[in-house]
């Protein structure tokens, strides 16, 4: 079983928050270059709680995550009103399944690209050569669908959920959804909290864009940033964003200095080695020292 971590915020008004971790799982794949072996990250869904009614925000990825998150929102005995999911990579919804099934009237929603996304995850080119082998079938066999939101605005009991296009950080067309009355972020795959950032999909144009999206989570001006993979132990400071950013930063720089991509990863663990899932940070280094390589190459030719 899976260590599950939930806290509370402190509640402000009627308004609360709380915040459901599930650690990360071993995974087949080939360990990391210290022999780390491969995992998923950990990963977060959090509960807008109102007087009467809650919002979810992602849903998670497994089976046991499913039935955890299940009574997880059972326990604080509010009416589901609204799933909304932050952007398409499945371990963020495909856990939601029998959460809608108990809470038949919820609307599950994300944005209209986003839908778009969640439709490709779960079609059989994507899900059989991705998720299957990592997963088996650990994942829900019915997977949830979402609607287009229509406009940037989820309203809880008078409370508005501002919901804000960050473009591509981990993937493309990610969101971030804001709790002013909170001052609170959820900031899905655009903050990583002691945890190695998702760069495989990423290039260099769209690690800027990432930058972007960092600078709009802060322009927020959050007390609290809850990071769509996190550290179970870590709290949800805002200094997370800015920890985002260093680890981008650092790994450009790594990657223009022309270090191999054992050099890369060795001195990206030496100065980001608290962070979890070093397979994660194993695959964005092979991925791009090789593009990289690959690349200089083919200038040399011309
Ligand atoms: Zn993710």
């Amino acid at each position: 079983m899976n260590r599950m971590t939930s806290e509370t915020s402190d509640v402000s008004g009627t308004l609360s928050y709380e915040v459901l971790v599930v650690d990360g799982q071993p995974i087949p794949g080939r360990p990391a270059p210290d022999g780390s072996p491969a995992m998923w990250s950990p990963t977060s869904a959090t509960l807008i709680c109102g007087e009467r009614r809650a919002v979810l925000i992602d849903g998670l990825t497994t089976k046991e995550h499913a039935d955890a998150l299940v009574d997880w929102v059972d326990r604080r005995g509010l009416e589901l009103q609204t799933i909304y999911v932050t952007h398409g990579h499945g371990d963020h919804f495909f856990g939601l399944n029998p959460l809608v099934a108990r809470h038949p009237e919820v609307q599950v929603v994300a944005l209209p690209e986003v839908v778009d996304h969640m439709r490709q995850q779960t079609s059989p080119e994507i899900y059989e050569s991705l998720w299957r082998p990592l997963f088996g079938d650990q994942i829900p066999e019915e997977i949830v669908t979402a609607s287009p939101l229509e406009g940037d605005r989820i309203d809880l009991e008078g409370h508005s959920l501002i919901v804000h296009r960050a473009g591509h950080t981990d993937r493309s067309d990610t969101t971030f959804v804001h709790v002013p009355d909170l001052a609170l972020v959820v900031a899905g795959d655009i903050v990583y909290n002691g945890v190695f950032p998702f760069t495989v999909e990423t290039d260099r144009a769209s690690r800027d864009e990432w930058r972007k999206a960092l600078d709009d989570v802060a322009a927020c001006k959050p007390a609290r940033v809850v990071a769509g993979h996190k550290s179970p132990t870590a709290d949800d400071d805002p200094r997370h964003i800015a920890e985002t950013r260093k680890f981008l930063d650092d790994f450009d720089a790594a990657l223009d200095s022309g270090a191999s991509a054992e050099e890369m990863f060795e001195s990206l663990v030496a100065t980001h080695g608290d962070r979890i899932n070093r397979t994660a940070l194993a695959a964005g280094v092979f991925v791009h020292a090789k593009k990289r390589d690959k690349q200089a190459a083919l200038a040399a030719q011309d």
